[in-house]
């Protein structure tokens, strides 16, 4: 039997109180949700609470039109999440770092009162290869690049030279119209390094780069959908780079936010108050007398527009009615999640600071090839957080946590000590065993999609409109991507209502 539901998640985001206007939702008991007496109508359904559909909400409800944001999960920030520690700390599990030129989710958290603090960088990052630790200053006349032999460095920067150049002729909006696009689509970025990175430590620094950027290996990717990539690195008044992807200090793991990336997306959401359904996984989307019923599990909701804001391939999960055009479906089944884990170990002190480290590693070898210093702002206790990326990660994929735990730790004792051996605590988040992500950071495109499917990314099915960071223009891939994408869905349906 339906019964009305004021959907109340106070609790969940943070105490915060129901905003006013907040539209009552009706619901029937879990998993019925079919009587026509269970819908309720608003302006515009939002499929998703990651950051873009939270922020095409906001754009929307700023806009005057109702709107209901239907979330899968139990909680807002998809792709971005809070971990608890034991020691009362806070960690992060998905997206975490922003930088230069993210200028939309740095106004975002600015606009709800999320501070940034910089990524501790001090001292020196290390370089793990062949079994030898080697430390380097990231402020010599190399920067950031780890220190392999000459003739490597020296290839890689012809190569990140020419990387950034291509770059700059792929159109961010439009990366299949490059002059060059059928040519650089039809080859893996493997292919293309194969030819170019012919010093074999070059080809290790510019894999690295990749599996730390993409969680996806150079054979999977597209040489088009790796330059668009780089492109999409800026802003509308500065130009992409590999560098800006790469960097930490003047680059995109510059800085961090006070109390957990996750807290932009919970106050965001905190603003939109009942607006905003949690466990409301959507099942279908169906047209029906110039409307779209859409339909969660125990939800259903009519709207003039929908914009769905889910992990691209996640989309042909929901069942649309009429179909989606073959093109948007097929770009759906073409562009795979990343795979990717987080691995934090938690220690009483950051003690690699004592030995001049940074906590910053790169390494050939081991489950974690990259790590990074996730203590709290005040250092007040340690936590090195490591990234199990694309083939590391599917290797582990099925394995229990102690397993990959032991794996970790043993990468950390090798780059940090012993010392490393014993945490307090050690969190683990695998992003392939999520049911509403299924990867991450981001859907990447493999040869031929971008070209042959690329113009299908954003345009509108009908009253259907696409947000999620897939679709953005700058930043894809990223925090800020989700934002920009969703201030676009938004007024492209502000401007469509
Ligand atoms: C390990 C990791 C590290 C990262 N590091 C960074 C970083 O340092 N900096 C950075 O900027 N970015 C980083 N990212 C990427 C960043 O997290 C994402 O780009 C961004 O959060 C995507 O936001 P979104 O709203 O587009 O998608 P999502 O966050 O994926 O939101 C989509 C939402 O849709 C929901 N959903 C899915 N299916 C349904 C359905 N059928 N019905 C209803 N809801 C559904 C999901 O539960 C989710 O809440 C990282 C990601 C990962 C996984």
């Amino acid at each position: 039997m339906a019964r009305e539901r004021q959907l109340s998640r106070r609790s969940l985001l943070g105490g915060a109180a129901a905003a006013a206007g907040a539209v009552a939702l009706t619901t029937t008991a879990a998993g019925t949700a079919t009587a026509a007496s269970a819908l309720t109508t608003v302006d515009v359904a939002v499929i998703g609470g990651g950051i873009a559909g939270l922020t095409a909400a906001r754009d929307l409800v700023a806009g005057g039109k109702t709107v209901a944001v239907l979330e899968a999960r139990d909680r807002v920030g998809g792709r971005v999440v809070n971990l608890s520690l034991a020691n009362g700390g806070v960690t992060e599990g998905g997206g975490e770092f922003i930088g230069p030129t993210q200028d939309r989710i740095k106004a975002l958290a600015d606009s709800l009162g999320v501070a940034t603090f910089t990524t501790y960088n001090t001292g020196k990052n290390l370089l793990y290869k062949d079994g030898t630790r080697t430390p380097y200053a990231t402020d010599g006349l190399l920067g950031s690049v780890p220190p392999v032999d000459a003739a490597g460095l020296a290839n890689a920067a012809i190569v990140q030279a020419k990387l950034d150049d291509m770059a700059k002729t792929v159109p961010v909006d439009a990366p299949w119209t490059a002059p060059k696009a059928a040519e650089w689509d039809k080859q893996t970025f493997e292919s293309w390094l194969n030819a170019n990175a012919i010093v074999p430590s070059a080809k290790f620094l510019l894999d690295v780069a990749c599996t730390s950027i993409f969680s996806a290996q150079p054979r999977e990717l597209s040489l088009l959908y790796v330059l668009f990539y780089i492109a999409a690195a800026g802003n509308e008044s500065n130009a992409g780079t590999l560098e800006r992807l790469t960097d930490t200090a003047n680059g995109a793991q510059e800085s961090r936010f006070v109390g957990g990336s996750q807290q932009v997306p919970i106050k965001l959401a905190a603003t939109l108050g009942d607006r905003v359904v949690l466990s409301a996984p959507v099942r279908s989307v169906v047209q029906s007398g110039g409307k779209y019923v859409v339909t969660a599990d125990g939800v259903s909701v009519t709207a003039k527009k929908v914009i769905v804001a889910v992990p691209l391939p996640l989309t042909g999960r929901i069942a649309f009615d009429p179909l989606l055009p073959a093109a948007r479906d097929q770009l759906s089944q073409r562009m795979p999640m990343g795979s990717i884990g987080k691995a934090i170990a938690v220690y009483d002190t950051p003690f690699w600071r004592a030995d001049g480290l940074n906590g910053q590693v790169v390494s050939d070898s081991g489950v974690v090839r990259s790590t990074f210093d996730n203590s709290p702002p005040d250092g007040s206790y340690g936590a090195l957080m490591g990234f199990i990326e694309a083939d590391q990660m599917r290797a582990y994929d099925a394995s229990s946590t102690d397993e990959v735990k032991a794996a970790v730790l043993k990468d950390y004792a090798a780059y940090f000590g012993d010392k490393a051996k014993s945490p307090t605590s050690f969190v683990l988040q695998r992003w392939d065993n999520e049911g509403f992500s299924r990867g991450g950071p981001v859907a990447y495109a493999p040869p031929g999609v971008l070209t042959e499917y690329g113009a299908a990314l954003r345009k509108p099915a009908g009253g259907i409109h696409w947000a999620g960071t897939e679709t953005s223009t700058y930043w894809t891939g990223y925090m800020d991507g989700a934002v920009r994408s969703g201030e676009r869905a938004a007024r492209e349906v502000l401007a469509a209502l």
